[in-house]
């Protein structure tokens, strides 16, 4: 057999280009020479080096986010948590102090609570829906800022406005993760924020296939160093997971449009169900921030609703059991619809009565509206409730 090279690959040559964004699996990208490696690295042409640093697929999934929130230069991150990781490690050092919204998703506490004072940088929990509070929670070395724009599970709204108007004056940069909320309900940079964040793993990617985080700054500098941290930490998603993304970012909007219309109606219908206690949308008459919710979100309440049962866990069990074909599991931003007791999974670490304090109870549950035609859905819910019902 005639010795052959292993690498110099060459695609057939096609005058026309593919209609879907190729899979690009290399880890490193051959350059002509030396010196055209130099102009690579010293920016004058553009080329990619080694996988970590940057990819196709990554950028390419990176844009098309970026287009939605209104912005240039985003990262993909492996994660949604790598994409909180660069904002609180990249951004801050030992001496530092940090604030947070109270009721942030349950990882980005933790690492408010546990990992950050590890390192030396102080951190605060403060109320993000009464911006006066928050700016009570601020120090002569506060930094950052990390807020959810909707809190999970009770959908509280915060005040942007007033959150983004005090970092400003006091030199905080401001973190907004938008997971919840989306950009087609509202884009944060256009309200002040310094640093954007998704996991794109729920409602942008949206088919629970891939875990995967975003992240972008308003300005170059804070741009560059948060793109060394991801590249030096290694958060560099893979570009498979990317490649699905794109994919499923395609149906982005229609999905929330379509998501949305439905959380809306069954939040109606359960509001007038016997047995249940309340329910909470963000844009519903009897929501605490309905007034902010048509402001900040433009009206448009999204696709999470929650809603509390009569009883406790006993009627919390034949509800999730009965609801056939509703998956009980614990994500959101799904194609289908996905059911969460935050009582035994997201909120089980806080104790019986913190959740009080929050309105968690047993019977408390988080709904993730899916692509399900509205009255199946419904009908669902329905024998879910007579179940619990039964169970009473
Ligand atoms: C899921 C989620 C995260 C973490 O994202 P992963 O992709 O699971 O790491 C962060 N913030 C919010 C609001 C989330 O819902």
């Amino acid at each position: 057999m005639k010795p052959t090279l292993m690498r110099p690959v060459g695609l057939p040559p096609s005058a026309s280009t593919p209609l879907v964004t190729p899979l690009m699996p290399a880890v490193a990208y051959a350059s002509e020479t030396p010196d055209a490696l130099d102009a690579q690295y010293d920016g004058h042409v553009r080329g990619y080096t080694y996988a970590r640093e940057g990819h196709p697929n990554a950028d390419v999934l990176a844009r098309r986010i970026d287009a939605l929130e209104g912005c240039s230069d985003g990262l993909v991150t492996g994660s949604g948590m790598a994409a909180v990781t660069a904002a609180l490690l990249g951004l801050c050092r030992s001496g530092d102090h940090v604030v947070g919204g109270d009721q942030l998703y349950g990882r980005s506490l933790r690492m408010m609570k546990e990992d950050l004072p590890r390192l030396g940088i102080a951190t605060s929990m403060a109320d993000p829906t009464d911006a006066a509070a928050f700016a009570a929670a601020f120090r002569p070395e506060t930094r950052l800022a990390l807020i959810e724009v909707v809190s999970n599970p009770t959908l509280r709204i915060a005040d942007l406005a007033g959150i983004a108007e005090v970092c400003k004056a006091r030199g905080v940069l401001l973190v907004v993760d938008n997971t919840f909320t989306t950009p087609a309900a509202i884009t944060p940079f256009d309200w002040g924020a310094d640093v954007v964040l998704h996991s794109v793993t729920k409602l942008l990617a949206g088919h629970s296939d891939v875990t995967l985080g975003w992240i972008a700054a308003k300005t170059p500098e804070l741009t560059r160093k948060l793109y060394d941290f991801i590249v030096t930490t290694g958060m560099t998603p893979s570009p498979f997971d990317c490649w699905l993304a794109e994919r499923g970012m395609l149906s982005f909007g229609l999905r929330f449009a379509h998501a949305q219309q439905t959380a809306r109606r069954l939040a109606d219908h359960l509001a007038g169900q016997k047995g249940v206690r309340r329910v909470l949308y963000p844009t519903r008459d009897d929501h605490p921030d309905r007034a902010r919710a048509q402001r900040v979100l433009r009206g448009l309440g999204g696709n999470m609703m929650s809603f509390e049962l009569d009883g406790g866990r006993a009627q919390a069990n034949a509800f999730a059991a009965a609801a056939k074909g509703i998956a009980f599991a614990p994500t959101l931003g799904d194609v289908g619809t996905t059911l969460s007791h935050p009582a035994s999974s997201s909120h089980r670490a806080l104790g019986a009565e913190a959740r009080a304090g929050l309105g968690i109870t047993e019977g408390f549950f988080r709904v993730s509206v899916g692509l399900e035609e509205a009255e199946a859905l419904i009908a669902t819910f329905d024998d879910g409730l007579r179940a619990a019902g039964a169970a009473a």
